[in-house]
């Protein structure tokens, strides 16, 4: 069995070039380098001490930087990753910030006999992370929550239970 984890930009080439290199080569909001006119994206680029190892996140950098390197006014603000697999036959969906960082709430629904685990993590009125794990058709309803920035003022109670709980008490 072989086992890897993580990636590791190659950054020589940037380096050389006397760009700014941190464990990534060093991009703003345009995903532009330090040096004019010399844009970085995908698993090479680091942007607010962030290099995403997904292709989604690469996908969303080129957008930008195809409109920024033509003089448009698009910037990038961070993606929200998700992840989205079977673990020896579980289902298991993560998304956000799903640890909860500091001043993020958590609801916890842990039913050991069915075999499901979920954990969602709100700030400032926001589904900002989630965990699934056995159960998880709902994912990317949550994730369509987390990156839209959705109030969730009125689903918060049944929002645990799954999409179509939540919609039909929105409905009411
Ligand atoms: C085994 C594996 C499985 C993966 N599975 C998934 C998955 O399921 N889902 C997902 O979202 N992501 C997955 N990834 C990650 C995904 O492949 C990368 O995030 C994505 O390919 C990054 O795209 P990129 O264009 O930034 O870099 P790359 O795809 O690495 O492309 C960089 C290119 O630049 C070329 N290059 C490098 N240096 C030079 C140079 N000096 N001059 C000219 N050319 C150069 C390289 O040859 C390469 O063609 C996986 C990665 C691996 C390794």
């Amino acid at each position: 069995m072989i086992f890897a984890a993580g990636i590791r930009p190659n950054v020589a080439l940037a380096r050389d070039a006397g760009l700014s290199v941190n464990r990534g080569i060093v991009v703003d909001d345009r995903l532009q380098t330090g040096a004019a006119e010399i844009f970085a994206l995908g698993e090479c680029a680091e942007h607010r001490g962030i290099c995403y190892g997904l292709v989604e996140p690469a996908y969303e950098q080129a957008r930008v930087a195809g409109a920024a390197s033509g003089g448009g006014e698009a910037m990038y603000r961070g993606s929200v990753v998700a992840t989205n697999l079977k673990v020896s036959g579980v289902s298991v969906f993560s998304a956000g910030d799903f640890i909860a960082a500091d001043g993020a709430e958590t609801i916890v629904l842990n039913d050991f006999r069915r075999g499901t685990y979920k954990k969602l993590v709100i700030a400032n009125g926001r589904l900002t992370g989630a965990v699934l794990i056995g159960e998880t058709q709902d994912a990317l309803w949550y994730l369509d929550l987390i990156r839209t920035r959705a109030p969730i003022a009125r689903i918060r109670s049944d929002m645990m239970f799954g999409r179509s709980l939540a919609i039909r008490s929105e409905a009411a």
